[in-house]
C-alpha cells in the first residue's frame, strides 16, 4: 500500500466510523484543528488512562495534577517563551520552511522577488519578516489592551513548575519525585499538518521528575527506558520505533540532554514522546521572575539545593494517531478486503460486539441481555442488522477485538461463539463465563 495513500485511507475511516472529524466542518473547516468523535475520543481516553496508571497510579514517586490552561503572563517570560518566539520571520510560499529573516543563507531581500528560499531553492516565495509568537494570545477582562493580554498555554509543563512547592508540602512527597498532568496545549504552528499529528490545539501527557543534581544522568536513563517500554506495551510494532538523540544544534537552550521517541510514520520517522534533562533551569528561572524561593531542604542531608529536572513529554493525539496507523490493515478474505484495525484490546474503543445470529427464536432477547451484562463491565456493541459478516467486518474496522454471537444453541446450552477479530477463529464460550473471558484479556498485557 503507497503511504499516501494509507493516510488518505485512514483519515476517510476516521470519519466514516467516527474516530475523527475535521473541526467545524459544516463551515468548511478550521485549518489543523480536529474533533474526536463517538469511537475517536475513547481511544484517546484509553491513551490517558494507560499513561495515567503507569505513571501516577502504579508509582509512589509521582503525583497528579490538573492545572488551569491560562496561567500568569510572567510565566511565559520566565519560561522563554514570550522572548523564544517574537523573532522576525519569514516563510517559504513553496516548500512551507520558516527561517528567522536574519538567516546568512537567504540570498536578496526577503519580500522581493529576487529572494531565494534556501533550502527549496525558488526564487520570489519568501514572505516579507513578520513577528511571530507561537503562542495564542487572548485578553483577561472586559479591556482589550496590551496589559491585560494572556496567553493559552502551549505546554502542560509550566503547570507542574509554579506548583511544585506546593505539591512537595502538601503531598508530603520527597526527592526524588515526579508530578503528572494531562491537558490542552495550544500552539499557532505554522506548518500544521499529517492529520492529529500536528494541530494547533492538542493534548499532552508531560511528567516532571525532581530530582538531586548529580542523579539527573541516571534517572534520565531510567525514564528512557520506562517510556520506551510503554510505547512498546501499546502493542506498537517494535520496528517502528526508535530513538532520536538532539545534536548540538537542536538541543534547546535549557536542555542538558534530548531523546526523542520516533514512529515511522507514512510520512517518516516522528517524534512522538519527547525525554529530556531540563537541569535546574525551569526552576531557576522562576525563581528569579518570582522572587520565591524555590530550594529543596533535604533534612537528612541537612543541605539545600535546587533540584534538576527530567521530564517525559507526550502527545495525546500523536500516540493515538500512532496507533490508528499501526494498526490499519486490509486483507483479502473470500475474494473481498477486509479492513482491519489490530488495536490492542486495551486501546480499543469498543471491546465487545454482540449480535443474535438471526432476528427471531429468542436470539435478540438472550443477545439484548448479556449486551447490557457486559456493558456494565466495559464498552460493547449491539447490533443485528445485515449478515452477520458484515456485522463482523463492521467491527473489524472499528477495532473491536471480540464479537459475540447468540446463535440456535445458546439458549438450550448457555453458550456463545467468541470470535477473535485479528485470527477470525471462534470459540465456544459459556454465557456465564464470556464477560470475564474478555475482561481477562482486555486487561493481559
Ligand atoms: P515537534 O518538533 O514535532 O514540533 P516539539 O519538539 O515542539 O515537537 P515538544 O515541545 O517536546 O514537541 O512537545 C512534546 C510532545 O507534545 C511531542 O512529542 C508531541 O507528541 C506533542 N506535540 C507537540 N506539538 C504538537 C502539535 N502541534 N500537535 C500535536 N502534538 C504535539
Amino acid at each position: 500500500m503507497a503511504d499516501t495513500t494509507l493516510m488518505d485511507k485512514l483519515v476517510s475511516l476516521c470519519k466514516r466510523r467516527g474516530f475523527v472529524f475535521q473541526s467545524s466542518e459544516i463551515y468548511g473547516g478550521l485549518g489543523s484543528v480536529w474533533d474526536y468523535g463517538p469511537l475517536g475520543v475513547e481511544l484517546k481516553k484509553n491513551v490517558k488512562d494507560r499513561w495515567w496508571q503507569a505513571m501516577v497510579h502504579a508509582r509512589d514517586d509521582i503525583e497528579g495534577i490538573d492545572a488551569a490552561i491560562l496561567m500568569h503572563p510572567r510565566v511565559w517570560e520566565a519560561s522563554g517563551h514570550v522572548a523564544g518566539f517574537t523573532d522576525p520571520l519569514v516563510d517559504c510560499r513553496h516548500c512551507k520552511n520558516r527561517f528567522r529573516a536574519d538567516d546568512p543563507r537567504i540570498k536578496g531581500t526577503p519580500g522581493q522577488p529576487d529572494a531565494q528560499c534556501p533550502v527549496c531553492g525558488s526564487k520570489g516565495t519568501l514572505t516579507e519578516p513578520r513577528l511571530f509568537n507561537l503562542m495564542f494570545k487572548t485578553f483577561m477582562g472586559p479591556v482589550e489592551e496590551q496589559a491585560a493580554v494572556v496567553y493559552l498555554r502551549p505546554e502542560t509543563a509550566q503547570g507542574i513548575y509554579v506548583n511544585y512547592l506546593n505539591v512537595l508540602q502538601s503531598s508530603r512527597q520527597r526527592i526524588p519525585f515526579g508530578i503528572a498532568q494531562i491537558g490542552k496545549a495550544f500552539r499557532n504552528e505554522i506548518t500544521p499538518g499529517n492529520f492529529i499529528f500536528r494541530t494547533r490545539e492538542f493534548e499532552q501527557m508531560e511528567m516532571q521528575f525532581f530530582v538531586k543534581p548529580g542523579t539527573d544522568a541516571e534517572w534520565f536513563e531510567r525514564w528512557r527506558e520506562w517510556r520506551m517500554q510503554w510505547h512498546r506495551d501499546l502493542g506498537l510494532a517494535p520496528a517502528r520505533l526508535q530513538w532520536h538523540q538532539h545534536g548540538p544544534d537542536e538541543l534547546a537552550h535549557y536542555a542538558r540532554a534530548a531523546f526523542d521517541i520516533q514512529y515511522q510514520f507514512p510520512f517518516g520517522w516522528q517524534e512522538i514522546e519527547g525525554i529530556h534533562n531540563r537541569g535546574d533551569f525551569d526552576l531557576g528561572r522562576h525563581q528569579e521572575y518570582s522572587g520565591k524561593k524555590l530550594e529543596y531542604f533535604d533534612q537528612a542531608a541537612n543541605e539545600r539545593y535546587l533540584p534538576f529536572i527530567v521530564e517525559t513529554s507526550a502527545g495525546a493525539d500523536r500516540v493515538a494517531l500512532t496507533l490508528l496507523v499501526d494498526a490499519y490493515r486490509e486483507e483479502q478474505v473470500e475474494g473481498e478486503t477486509r479492513v482491519v484495525l489490530g488495536l490492542h484490546p486495551a486501546v480499543a474503543p469498543i471491546k465487545a460486539g454482540v449480535f443474535p445470529l438471526v432476528k427471531k427464536d429468542g436470539m435478540p432477547e438472550l443477545a439484548t441481555a448479556l449486551y447490557h451484562d457486559l456493558k456494565r463491565r466495559f464498552p460493547a456493541f449491539y447490533d443485528d442488522s445485515g449478515a452477520i459478516g458484515r456485522r463482523y467486518r463492521r467491527m473489524d474496522e472499528a477495532g473491536t477485538p471480540f464479537g459475540i454471537t447468540v446463535d440456535g444453541e445458546t439458549a438450550a446450552q448457555r453458550t456463545v461463539t467468541v470470535r477473535h477479530r485479528d485470527s477470525m477463529q471462534q470459540d465456544r464460550v459459556g454465557v456465564d463465563q464470556v464477560a470475564d473471558y474478555v475482561a481477562e484479556r482486555i486487561a493481559g498485557n
